[in-house]
């Protein structure tokens, strides 16, 4: 897919994706890379300049956007303030001209799904943001589509809840087997849900893989750089790409040696900045349970890592 803004912004620029039935799929990237118009391409509200969408073999690219048969999580397309948690539910099923007895039984299941019984007289001004959230995804999936859309579906929410909601979306969507294409900036966020994830960059895709494949193996500098803390190491003309936890402290047989120039804790490790005897900076993740970590600033500390945790990068 392409798709052009005004005739000069390239917000899509050739995108192709194969998406399995029943995965999982993020779209992750900086703001404007092009993850949100990707995903108005697939539900309709856009049409790509060029380029064709198929979904189960059917190519629905001039099919009107409530004819594709796709559930959607936008945080644009609000819940009806005026209406019930119930009522907002029940919509698209009213829209079906579905019997009124099913659509009860319906509502009743989809609330249930996403832990909201009891509150089916509430408007949406009395529920709480994520109760909120919840009715928009069970307003989705109560017509049963076979593809959910979701853009940044999480992003109103607090840490904690976020954390809990997150759980919960991968858990309903392996019950229900639903073919998820979802939308993040939020790195942690498409590593823990995702069966894969394309990370996209200036309306490109840089590299598609599994979360172990995209952090372990990323390919370009932009991906690295992107997923999480890195290293990156010029040796040659080339780049290496070298993650913090990579990193172990060694008394012999380093390959560097630094001065800690700030320690970070975190928690369950310390992020340490090293800067080494020839001005070069690290970044080294110390990993401890429980007791505080053992380096400070001003340290004196040996580097080492294996060469194949140092990953080569394209360009
Ligand atoms: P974010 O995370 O900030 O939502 P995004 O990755 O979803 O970003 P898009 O919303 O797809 O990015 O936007 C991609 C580019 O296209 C941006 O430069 C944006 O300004 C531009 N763009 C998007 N929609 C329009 C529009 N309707 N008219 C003109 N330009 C647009």
């Amino acid at each position: 897919m392409t798709k052009t803004f005004d005739g000069r912004v390239v917000a899509v620029d050739g995108v192709t994706l194969d998406i399995a039935a029943g995965e999982f799929f993020s779209l992750l990237g900086p703001s404007g890379c092009g993850k949100t118009t990707s995903l108005r391409m697939i539900a309709g509200f856009e049409r790509p300049d060029s380029g064709r969408i198929h979904v189960g073999g059917r190519d629905i690219t001039d099919v009107a956007v409530h004819k594709r048969d796709m559930g959607m999580v936008f945080q644009s397309y609000a819940l009806f303030p005026h209406r019930t948690v119930a009522e907002n539910v029940a919509f698209g099923l009213r829209m079906r001209e579905i019997a009124k007895s099913e659509i009860e039984r319906r509502v009743k299941a989809a609330l249930a799904q996403v832990a909201l019984t009891g509150l089916e007289t509430r408007k949406p001004s009395q529920l709480s943001g994520g109760q909120q959230q919840r009715v928009a995804l069970a307003r989705a999936l109560v017509v049963e589509p076979p593809v959910l859309l979701c853009d940044e579906p999480l992003g109103a929410l607090d840490r904690k809840l976020r954390q809990q909601m997150q759980f919960e979306l991968k858990e309903l969507q392996r019950r229900l087997g639903v073919t998820l294409v979802f939308v993040t900036h939020d790195q942690e966020e498409a590593l823990a849900m995702s069966d894969r994830i394309a990370v996209m960059n200036h309306g490109r895709v840089e590299q598609v893989g599994a979360p172990t494949e995209i952090y372990e193996r990323p390919r370009t500098r932009f991906v690295a750089d992107f997923i999480g803390e890195i290293n990156i190491l010029e040796e040659g003309g080339r780049a290496r790409a070298l993650r913090p936890e990579k990193i172990r402290l060694v008394a012999d047989g380093a390959r560097v040696s630094g001065t800690v120039e700030t320690a970070n804790f975190l928690g369950g490790s310390t992020l340490l900045r090293v800067r080494s005897g020839d001005g070069r900076s690290f970044l080294v993740r110390e990993t401890h349970a429980g007791e505080r970590a053992s380096r400070r600033p001003g340290d004196v500390v040996g580097l080492a890592w294996s060469d194949s945790d140092a990953v080569l990068l394209e360009g």
